[in-house]
């Protein structure tokens, strides 16, 4: 690659990633919410809302500002899929194919405390650059070369539209949002042990491999053995939250 070309793709590496804000994430982030209601079944379960509703509540009073006092907006898709998401701005997206591998509250608040710990953690936006980076390398030589100095917002919105739901997370990210949401549900009063049962049922309903959510985690065992260590620091958590009478009974 010729020096040129190396300057090229560090000032439209720059340029475009410099652009993407955590505003302009989280308008996409409510319009893709909305799309969603849009198209697919919500779930008519009062009850079903109702549980997700409680868990999700009660780790969100225990986030850090901004994040406690967003307005966050909880729904239920009617959908078998094994999936849950949490989006910039504060969206949780839970499908009910969910509960067939989330048995209890604890189990459901991994994965709730994991999806939530995506947001306070920013990565959205790290992904939303992690794209762009390769994005852009794979349009050095195409006519977006020749707009990279007058580069305008519509152009960054345009990309923002592509940096979809569908995108996984890095492997690193995916492991800091296992640490950070086992500390949320600890601190909630979800027991984090229910971690390790949750991700073995995963496992066990997915042989042909995790679910998109999933997909850049480390195997089921690896993960368990990761959880397993992290517990240490989570159950002190849990047993503050119990001992302050943080005790969550989310039914079903
Ligand atoms: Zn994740």
């Amino acid at each position: 690659m010729n020096s040129f070309i190396c300057t090229c793709l560090a000032v439209l590496t720059f340029v475009l990633t410099g652009c993407v804000s955590s505003t302009q994430i989280e308008v996409e982030a409510k319009q893709q919410f909305e799309q969603m209601r849009a198209q697919m079944p919500v779930s008519g379960s009062l009850t079903d809302k109702a549980y997700v509703r409680c868990i999700s509540r009660a780790i969100i009073a225990q986030l850090e500002e901004p994040y406690a006092s967003y307005d966050w907006d909880i729904e239920v898709f009617e959908d078998e899929d094994v999936n849950a998401f949490a989006m910039p701005g504060g969206k949780i997206g839970v499908f009910s194919g969910i509960f067939k591998v989330a048995e209890n509250q604890d189990q459901l608040a991994s994965v709730i405390g994991h999806e939530i710990a995506h947001v306070t953690r920013d990565h959205s936006l790290k992904r939303a650059n992690r794209t762009m980076i390769t994005q852009n390398a794979a349009l050095i030589g195409s006519e977006i070369v020749d707009t990279t100095y007058g580069v305008e917002t519509t152009d960054i919105i345009l990309f923002g539209a592509q940096l979809g739901l569908l995108m996984p997370y890095s492997r690193g990210n995916e492991s800091e949002a296992d640490v950070v949401g086992l500390e949320y549900m600890a601190a909630a009063g979800f027991d984090p042990r229910a971690s390790v049962t949750l991700w073995a049922n995963m496992a066990k309903a997915n042989p042909a491999g995790p679910p998109e959510w999933l997909s850049t985690h480390p195997s089921g065992d690896t993960r368990i053995g990761d959880l397993a260590g992290e517990l240490r620091g989570a159950l002190p958590l849990y047993n503050e939250a119990q001992s302050a009478g943080r005790i969550p009974n989310c039914r079903r």
